[in-house]
């Protein structure tokens, strides 16, 4: 069996040879950390920023969306901290001169004590197959006891380190567990130091006085700053939320993993704003919701689980990310925060405008505050290729590559593919493409044998393939055949849209939230 790292490799190059992701400036050798949408991942994408859109808007009517200016006044990052704290702590391998994040090489230590547990439970409940007591196992097993000790200690030492910000501490940290550098093999690490991650450019021409301004690191600032025009226009009333999708830009200086870490990505984020006292209990229900979410798309629940913060920014007073297993491991694919009134209040400060909401219930003014959701596009779009990614053997002794993704979210819905070329196939074809197209994306294929069609389809995702032949001319039916089980089955062309329909529709998605 192919290790996860493989995979990894494969679905990165299956990513750009079906049109899904390709390096930015490809015919240039790639931009680091930067990347494009092809005709494919551009679907991908759009479908799952709807399900977002659709789940934020359509399903709570007290959240609304905006959207505002990548470019903001240089203030707001004054105001919301970046300037002085967006930063990561940073060190250097000597030997092989490769630069990493000193809390990401500590993390990854960390999971892999988690690993060797739970190695060692597998191997035990295989052992003892039926009679196996997992939670007794895990309390009394001298190695796995050894392992969560060191674990359990390495963990507190580095939730203080960060709380602390003390990077000598951070640095001591990696000496003493033996940390090597993956790629060098060696522990011959430089000093940590911090690095702002905000892109900044200038506004105006020099000669008059350009402006330093930043490219927005989060969407988030755009909503604050919004908050009194969209409550006042919208006469909106606590506790709502507003909603944006958009672009955010950072300088990441680690950055590896395809898509999972870009200096150009995309965020769909919600600031929800509640009454002061009240913010416990709706970060509980957004917690609880965003999963939902989540395990809808049916990629399977083992696949996600909470990661609760070790270090709180410095606008949080309780966090959790939801993080994904992908091929390298459980990662952080949203955060949810509660953001206290951290923002606004900063907001009030430095712009001097009074940012508050008259609560005629309770019959005062305060400043709300926050729970925040806040998701990156790509890694949910990486998350949902990893889910659905599968080779699979055939009973003829073929592999087929196929993308399980959520038919709502797939980037063609149904190809229609004519048996020959000839004969009034196509035409037939073309009629069924003209019927479904309005409501959607068809495919139409007449080159190869069906086999091959069948196969490109598998690997771009599309649910439903549907192949006219001669008979169908006569009874006016087609074969209709299933990506996941490639089941066929004979269906009147009328009944067509009935039976892709149930699965295809967003509409069904968003009501198993
Ligand atoms: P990390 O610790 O992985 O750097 P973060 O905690 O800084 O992430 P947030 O500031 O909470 O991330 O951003 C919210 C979401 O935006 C993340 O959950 C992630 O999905 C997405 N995101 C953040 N940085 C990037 C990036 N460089 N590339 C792609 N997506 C990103």
């Amino acid at each position: 069996m192919a290790s996860q790292e493989e995979i990894f490799k494969k679905l990165v190059s299956h990513c750009k040879e079906y049109g899904f992701v390709f390096p930015s400036s490809d015919i240039y050798d790639g931009l680091g950390a930067v990347y494009d949408y092809g005709q494919n991942g551009v679907e991908l994408k759009n479908n799952i920023k709807k399900y977002w859109w659709d789940s934020m808007t359509l399903l709570n009517e007290n959240v609304v969306g905006i959207d505002s200016a990548v470019f903001m006044h240089p203030t707001v990052w004054k105001a919301s901290g970046h300037v002085d704290a967006f930063n990561d702590p940073l060190i250097d391998n000597k030997d092989s001169k490769k630069r990493y994040r000193a809390d990401v090489l500590i993390e990854e230590q960390i999971a892999k004590y988690e690993d060797k547990i739970n190695r060692e439970t597998e191997k035990a409940a295989k052992r003892f197959g039926d009679a196996f007591d997992e939670q007794k196992f895990r309390e009394t097993n001298p190695r796995v006891q050894e392992t969560e000790a060191k674990k359990a200690a390495l963990h507190a030492r580095f939730a203080k380190a960060l709380n602390d910000e003390n990077l000598e501490e951070l640095r001591q940290i990696i000496i003493d567990e033996e940390i090597v550098c993956p790629v060098s093999g060696t522990r011959n690490w430089t000093e940590i130091r911090r690095f702002n991650l905000m892109f900044s450019t200038e506004m105006g021409s020099t000669a008059d006085g350009a402006t330093k301004i930043y490219l927005r690191p989060e969407t988030a600032q755009g909503i604050f700053v919004n908050f009194l025009n969209v409550q006042k226009s919208g006469r909106m009333k606590i506790p709502f939320g507003i909603a944006q999708i958009g672009k955010a830009f950072r300088n990441e200086i680690v950055a590896r993993q395809f898509i999972f870490r870009m200096r150009e990505f995309e965020q769909m984020e919600m600031q929800f704003f509640v009454r002061p006292g009240e913010e416990a209990a709706w970060f509980e229900k957004w917690k609880q919701t965003r999963m939902r979410w989540h395990k809808a798309l049916g990629l399977g629940d083992k696949k996600y689980r909470f990661h609760d913060h070790d270090k709180l920014a410095h606008y949080a007073n309780a966090a959790t990310d939801i993080e994904f297993e992908m091929p390298f491991g459980f990662k952080e694919v949203e955060g949810i925060h509660s953001r206290t009134d951290f923002d606004l209040s900063s907001h009030e400060k430095f712009s001097g405008k009074k940012i508050q909401f008259f609560d005629p219930e309770l019959n005062r003014s305060y400043v709300p505050y926050v729970i925040e959701t806040s998701i990156g596009v790509d890694r949910m779009f990486l998350s949902v290729l990893t889910g659905a990614y599968s080779e699979e053997k055939l009973e003829d002794g073929e592999t087929r590559t196929v993308l399980k993704i959520p038919p709502a979210l797939a980037p063609v819905k149904l190809a229609v593919l004519p048996l020959v070329k000839k004969d009034g196939l196509p035409e037939k074809a073309r009629e069924i493409m003209d019927n479904l197209k309005f409501e959607y994306h068809c495919q139409y294929d007449e080159k190869d044998s069906i086999g091959k069609r069948y196969r490109r389809q598998d690997a771009i995702g599309t649910p439903y393939c549907v192949t006219v032949d001669h008979d169908g001319l006569v009874d006016n039916q087609v074969t209709i055949r299933y990506r996941d089980t490639m089941q066929q089955e004979r269906v009147p062309i009328v009944r067509l849209e009935q039976v892709i329909a149930e699965k295809l529709s967003m509409k069904n998605l968003l009501k198993t939230i």
